[in-house]
């Protein structure tokens, strides 16, 4: 079923900065119907990506040519409650699983603060994390297996297979065949290396996550994984099953507002070793810009910043006794950490994180042409390399002239800066995007961190990635495995491979 201008237009734009009009969506009704268009695509070098909620903040989806889109037919959901999973199609949204798993005391952990609007498949594309991840992994490590349509126009499940199995696959003179044989080849030509060069992180989402590939404990392979995270670049996921995890229920809340960002790496040192629920942040120009948007949340919590307060750390503990431990040590290194009784004051400090980064999108500048801009939001560095860390970024941003607000999953690394650029003149824009960026990742690498921890390359980071990777790995990996995949670059095209910092200046913008 095609559908005309509404749909194209609704489709053209995410929560990045870019516009992109398709040239066609496409609500698919089955399988067979996507085989179709695989096939069509191949035959007539056309173009397809996938799109679940359309919040991308990395332009993931965005797409000239064919949108297909899985949110009318591919919704089914089925919760395994003693298994402590669910089998679900990519078209459900985040919120119609939750609505499942919490009849059943579960929750799919890496949520997002996008999780009202999210889809699954989505999540998957993009690899999303979110609160729960500190404890409970990214979605790629609650991704049990996925049956993908591949550019063959066949779909495949993908699930962990022994080293036998991958062996004895990559034997079959087929597609998939070789797709196991060179994917092997890959791991043991460049998988120590690329995994070093991913960084000292938790998580990521740059390049392909050739890391969660193979199991060495277990000596098993899980080629799911690798589309986790590809943005539909490698294939189109139909399906996955999912591990779900209880609902915590009891949590305890710490507040620690931060006047110096030299005690960061302490307080997070003690929070970490304490093996909280989640550890969140924002700083004061989210909360200051939070103020037309949330006003009683605001007001509640203003003693949180009264004081010339860089930022506040959200500590949740599900354990009362080590919580108490916690505040007491936080208390002799930042004498102001609040240990939250109060359900209202604790409701508006969340509320104020979860709706961080759409305040700073939605906030209207003094300079109408101004905008927040996702493009170096997404970074991630190893928590004990903060105090430098953080100066150095300040320093960056300051020397560029650059306004901008954070938030973000601190406890593992992830700081959501997001800074403010003047439109006024797009190229000259443009080009301050394009520095920052050189510089900031420049900055992430040296620091043992990565470009993208959970939003993905899409447009706005695909240019950078050869810079970050180098060029043997970014051939070797990013371009190998695409070119394996999707040969006849079918899906997703531009994305982690071959879009370039000049084309920038040619996408279209909001
Ligand atoms: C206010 C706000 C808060 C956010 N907070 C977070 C956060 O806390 N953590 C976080 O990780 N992200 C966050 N995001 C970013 C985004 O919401 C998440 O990454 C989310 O998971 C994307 O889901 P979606 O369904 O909207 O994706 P879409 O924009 O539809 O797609 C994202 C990518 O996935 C691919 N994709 C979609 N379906 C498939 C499929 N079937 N097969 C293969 N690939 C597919 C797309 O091609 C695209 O590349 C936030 C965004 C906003 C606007």
């Amino acid at each position: 079923m095609t559908i005309d201008n509404p749909e194209l237009e609704s489709h053209s734009t995410d929560s990045s900065i870019f516009k992109i009009r398709p040239r066609q969506v496409i609500y698919p009704k089955d399988e067979l119907e996507i085989m179709d268009v695989i096939k069509h695509a191949k035959a007539n070098k056309r173009h397809i990506s996938v799109r679940a909620g359309g919040t991308c903040m990395s332009g993931g989806s965005l797409n000239d040519d064919i949108m297909m889109n899985l949110t009318k037919y591919f919704t089914n959901i089925k919760i395994n409650q003693y298994a402590k999973s669910a089998e679900i199609e990519m078209g459900a949204y985040y919120r119609d699983l939750d609505h499942e798993a919490v009849k059943y005391g579960l929750m799919f952990a890496p949520y997002t603060s996008s999780k009202d609007f999210c889809g699954i498949g989505g999540m998957l594309g993009n690899n999303a994390s979110g609160e729960k991840s500190i404890r409970f992994g990214a979605t790629i490590d609650n991704v049990l297996s996925a049956r993908v349509f591949l550019a063959d126009g066949q779909l495949y499940n993908f699930e962990e297979i022994t080293e036998e199995q991958c062996k004895s696959m990559a034997e079959h003179k087929s597609f998939i065949g070789n797709i196991h044989k060179e994917m092997r080849e890959i791991y043991k030509n460049f998988g120590p290396a690329y995994i070093k060069a991913i960084g000292n992180v938790k998580k990521s989402s740059s390049g392909y996550k050739l890391d969660k590939l193979f199991d060495k404990e277990k000596n098993t392979w899980n080629f799911a994984k690798i589309f986790v995270g590809a943005q539909s670049t490698l294939g189109i996921i139909h399906s996955a099953r999912l591990k779900l995890v209880s609902i915590p229920t009891h949590l305890t809340l710490l507040a620690i507002p931060v006047n110096s960002l030299g005690l960061l790496p302490q307080l997070l040192h003690i929070i970490m070793q304490n093996n909280p629920e989640s550890v969140e942040t924002f700083d004061v120009n989210t909360y200051t810009m939070a103020k037309s948007f949330l006003p009683e949340d605001t007001l509640k919590i203003q003693n949180f910043f009264a004081h010339d307060e860089h930022l506040v750390i959200l500590a949740q503990f599900d354990n009362d006794e080590i919580a108490q431990k916690v505040f007491s040590e936080l208390k002799q290194i930042e004498g102001k950490t609040e240990y939250v009784n109060d359900l209202e004051i604790a409701t508006s400090l969340w509320k104020v994180r979860r709706s961080s980064f759409g305040v700073m999108r939605d906030h209207v500048f003094n300079v109408s042409t101004k905008k927040s801009v996702p493009c170096i939001e997404d970074i991630i560095v190893p928590i004990s390399k903060f105090d430098e860390f953080i100066p150095r970024l300040m320093e960056i941003l300051d020397m560029n002239k650059i306004d901008y607000g954070y938030h973000g999953h601190i406890g593992d690394g992830a700081i959501r800066v997001i800074p403010i650029i003047d439109f006024v003149n797009q190229k000259e824009a443009i080009k301050k995007i394009i520095l920052l960026c050189e510089q900031v990742f420049e900055l992430v690498k040296e620091m043992g961190g990565n470009s993208s921890a959970d939003h993905g390359d899409g447009i706005i980071r695909t240019p950078f990635l050869r810079d970050f990777y180098g060029d043997d790995l970014y051939e070797g990996v990013v371009v190998g495995i695409k070119k394996l995949f999707d040969p006849d670059d079918i899906f997703n095209r531009g994305k982690k491979v071959g879009l370039m910092k000049d084309d920038l200046f040619e996408i279209g913008l909001k």
